[in-house]
């Protein structure tokens, strides 16, 4: 997209607004499944978390991809969407049984990721075939709030429990149809992953009716610059040429499953927000735009970088600035970062706007939830509009005379001299 294109854009549908690029959320997926030609069957399940809109999942439908769902809902909006039940799994940590329940009763594949519920499971349905979701300890990724694969994570059934999770299989007479891993969001080292792999095959030899193995996600896409990122070609060639030998040896062909979000979203959103005050204080400047946390957390949340760019002075001398919001704490974007100089009006864009930013928008300081635009074929197409103030009020509950603020003294005195003047 072109830096036009996006103040095109700001102009017409305003701003605050997110906006995603359809040509890079198809080119990435492609560039995902060439890496990955050397198997036989390949399935991409998009992480839906990472970015719900329904013309993204139906974008996502028609390249081909399944989803990757970890609540109810999210298995709802894929039905919506037009995905097939099959092409669904649901893959959700610490839910109830109940809620597993419905959505294997919607037909959606499922993913167990504890031993409680799998007995539970298991006894209840012997014959809905479920994936086991492994956790081989193995810490892929710097950040630990995005590491889900270390040895205090929450997520998957502990490698040293196989013997557990086999009993539990052979006593319930279930079947296992997949095995499954999610390491963390942030692979930076492809060895490191392809070691956990290995504990995943080692673990799948358990299994004698697999159909498929599924290595989760984490694949690393660049915030700033010279920023890693996975070498998702050089992780394709090493891992389907161990995946073929496994397979091989199994005496299957198994479907080789990824569930990427942020590798197929992240890069394709742009953030748009325009600047309110240009503050000059003491020690920095600052710019302060129309937006906050309340619409991008995760710079607060984790640390996260996003480039930030003048789009309306894009060749004007840099200078530094801190880039803050409007919310009433702390709320910081960039802290003393060279950016082309600014000035009020001016419209900032955010890069790598895709993944898990609309989505943990929220509505805090009582702000509308901004706008979604896909930019498609040339074309801005509004995908989600900008909240209004009936959003913020939909669901309360305005209870009639709960409260009436007390009459002043004046008040109770124009009240007696008004009825006095009713009795004569
Ligand atoms: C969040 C999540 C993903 C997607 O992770 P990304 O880093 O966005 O690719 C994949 N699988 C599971 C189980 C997840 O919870």
């Amino acid at each position: 997209m072109k830096n036009a294109d996006l103040l095109k854009i700001a102009a017409s549908h305003g701003a605050p607004v997110y906006v995603y690029d359809s040509e890079k959320i198809i080119s990435q997926y492609r560039r995902l499944t060439k890496a990955f030609d050397g198997v036989k069957y390949l399935k991409l399940n998009y992480a839906v978390k990472a970015l719900s809109n329904i013309a993204i999942l139906k974008l996502m439908n028609s390249l081909g991809s399944g989803l990757d769902t970890v609540s109810i809902q999210e298995v709802q909006l894929g039905l919506l969407a037009g995905f097939k039940p099959e092409d669904i799994i649901f893959t959700p940590n610490g839910v109830s049984l109940e809620e597993i329940e419905e959505a294997s009763k919607l037909g959606v594949r499922i993913n167990i990721d504890n031993l409680s519920i799998l007995e539970q499971f298991g006894n209840k349905h012997p014959d809905v075939p479920v994936c086991v979701r492994i956790n081989p300890h193995v810490m892929a990724g710097g950040n630990t709030k995005i590491s889900v694969g270390h040895i205090d994570s929450k997520f998957g059934i502990s490698i040293h429990q196989i013997p557990h999770l086999l009993r539990i299989v052979e006593l319930t007479n279930m079947n296992v149809n997949g095995i499954h891993m999610h390491t963390g969001s942030d692979i930076l080292d492809i060895d490191v992953f392809l070691y956990a792999s290995e504990i995943l095959f080692e673990t799948a030899k358990n299994f004698e009716n697999l159909d498929f193995i599924d290595f989760g996600s984490g694949f690393k896409v660049p915030y700033k610059e010279g920023d890693i990122e996975t070498n998702v070609e050089e992780l394709g060639k090493k891992l389907s040429a161990r995946f073929n030998a496994f397979c091989k040896d199994y005496g299957k062909e198994l479907t080789l499953a990824f569930e990427p979000g942020k590798f197929l979203v992240s890069e394709a959103g742009h953030f748009l927000a325009r600047v309110n005050v240009v503050k000059q204080t003491t020690s920095t400047v600052f710019a302060s735009i129309d937006s906050g946390f309340n619409h991008l957390i995760r710079p607060m949340l984790y640390g996260a970088m996003h480039h930030i760019d003048n789009i309306s002075n894009p060749d004007g001398r840099e200078r530094y600035y801190s880039v803050v919001g409007y919310i009433c704490e702390t709320d910081t974007f960039a802290s003393n970062k060279r950016i082309n100089e600014i000035s009020e009006g001016d419209v900032l864009r955010f890069k790598n706007a895709g993944a898990y930013c609309f989505m943990m928008a929220s509505n805090y300081n009582s702000r509308f939830r901004p706008a979604e635009v896909l930019w498609h074929n040339g074309e801005a197409i509004l995908i989600r509009e900008r909240e209004i103030f009936d959003d913020l009020i939909r669901h309360q509950v305005d209870v009639k005379d709960l409260f009436v603020p007390e009459d002043t003294e004046q008040e109770k005195e124009d009240i007696e001299k008004k009825e006095g003047a009713e009795a004569k």
